[in-house]
C-alpha cells in the first residue's frame, strides 16, 4: 500500500470530517453509528468499482475515479427519491500505487461527498494484489414507504428520461476507437494522447472546476463527472409525481426491461423524442451506459415540468398491458426493442 495503512486511516479520518446530524459516529470505532431521521426508512446500495472493468487507469484520472464510484451510489439514493447521508468506503490497493493516486481519489470523492452532505463514515483498506477495488456503499433514507421502487409502473403512465442521453458511452467509444496501444501515465492527472485529443480535450489539465456542473452533460463531463440526479428525485417526491424510478445506469433498453420486468407491463419508446447527447447517436442513447439521468413513469394527468433543477425531462414512451418491449418512429409499425445494455471495456 502507498501508505500505512494507520496513515491511511488517519488522513482519510481528517479528510472526512465530522458530519451531519444522522451520524452519531462516523470513523473511529468499531462500527458507525448513524441515526436517520424520525419515521424514515433506511436505503442501502452497495457497488465494485474495479479497475480495468469499471475504470482504466491510463483513461480515468485518480479524482475521476473517486468521483465516479460514489456518483454511482449517489444516483441509486436518487432513483428511490432518498437522501444520502452516509458512505462506506472499501479500498484494495497495490503496494506500488503512488501515494498521490490515493490522495487524488480521496479528493475527487470527497468533494462530490461535500456537496451532497453525504459523510464519508467508515470502510476499510487492505493491499490488492491485482488492481485497484473500490466497495463503495452509501446510505439514505426516505420517508417510511414513500421510496419509489422499480415495481410499480402502470399500465397507461407516460415514461420521462432526464438529461441527455448516450454521452458517457460516446466518450467510452472514442477512447476505445482512439487507443491503439495504450500506455500508463504516472500520475493519471492527465488523460494521455491520443484520447486527449480524441474527445476534445485539448491540452488542459483536469480542472472541473472550470467546467460548471450544469453544463457538463453532453459531452466527455458525463463519462468522467457524472452528476448524479438528487434534486430531480427530492422534486419528484415532493410533488409525488413518480409512479416507479430507475437511475440510467445500464442503458435506457436494460433499465427500462427492469421497471417492466419488475411491474410486470410493457412498454413503448417513440425514437424522436429520445434526448440523444450531442456527442452520441441513437443507438448509444438507448444501450449506452453510465449516464446516471433517471428514468420513471408517471400518470398521464401528472403536470410534469419540460425542466427539472436545470434539468430537461423529456417524455419518451409509454406503459403497456401487454408485456413486450417496442420502439416506433410513428410511421412504420413499432418494433421489437432489443435489451442490449453497455457492456464496457468489453471489446
Ligand atoms: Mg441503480
Amino acid at each position: 500500500m502507498p501508505s500505512s495503512e494507520k496513515t491511511l486511516i488517519s488522513r482519510i479520518r481528517k479528510l472526512a470530517g465530522s458530519g451531519k446530524r444522522s451520524i452519531i459516529k462516523g470513523i473511529g470505532d468499531d462500527s458507525a453509528i448513524l441515526r436517520p431521521p424520525a419515521g424514515h426508512d433506511l436505503l442501502v446500495t452497495t457497488d465494485f468499482n474495479l479497475e480495468g472493468t469499471h475504470f482504466r487507469r491510463e483513461w480515468h484520472p485518480a479524482d475521476s475515479v473517486g468521483h465516479r464510484c460514489l456518483a454511482r451510489g449517489l444516483s441509486d439514493i436518487a432513483a428511490m427519491c432518498g437522501e444520502p447521508i452516509a458512505a462506506l468506503l472499501s479500498l484494495a490497493l497495490p503496494a506500488d500505487l503512488p501515494q498521490k493516486w490515493v490522495d487524488d481519489f480521496l479528493r475527487g470523492f470527497l468533494a462530490l461527498a461535500n456537496r451532497f452532505d453525504v459523510t464519508l463514515a467508515g470502510g476499510d483498506i487492505a493491499e490488492s494484489r491485482s488492481g485497484i477495488l473500490a466497495d463503495v456503499m452509501v446510505i439514505g433514507s426516505a420517508r417510511k414507504g414513500k421510496a419509489i421502487q422499480r415495481s410499480t409502473a402502470r399500465v397507461g403512465d407516460m415514461i420521462y428520461a432526464t438529461g441527455t442521453l448516450g454521452a458517457s458511452a460516446a466518450t467510452l467509444r472514442t477512447l476505445f476507437e482512439a487507443g491503439k496501444a495504450p500506455k500508463r501515465v504516472r500520475h493519471n492527472e492527465r488523460l494521455p494522447h491520443p484520447y486527449r485529443e480524441a474527445i476534445g480535450w485539448e491540452n488542459q489539465k483536469f480542472q472541473t472546476k472550470r467546467v460548471p456542473h450544469s453544463e457538463r452533460s453532453e459531452g466527455w463531463e458525463r463519462h468522467f463527472y457524472p452528476e448524479p440526479r438528487l434534486a430531480i428525485g427530492r422534486y419528484l417526491r415532493e410533488h409525488r409525481l413518480a409512479t416507479s424510478m430507475i437511475d440510467l445506469s445500464d442503458g435506457l433498453s436494460t433499465d427500462l426491461a427492469h421497471i417492466c420486468e419488475e411491474s410486470g407491463v410493457g412498454a413503448t419508446l417513440n425514437q424522436n423524442l429520445i434526448p440523444i447527447a450531442r456527442n452520441a447517436d441513437l443507438d448509444l442513447a438507448l444501450h449506452g451506459g453510465e449516464d446516471y439521468e433517471l428514468l420513471f413513469t408517471a400518470r398521464k394527468s401528472a403536470k410534469m415540468p419540460v425542466e427539472i433543477a436545470g434539468i430537461p425531462v423529456t417524455e419518451i414512451g409509454w406503459i403497456t398491458r401487454e408485456k413486450k418491449l417496442l420502439i416506433t418512429d410513428c410511421k412504420s409499425s413499432p418494433k421489437k426493442l432489443k435489451v442490449r445494455g453497455w457492456e464496457h471495456f468489453k471489446k
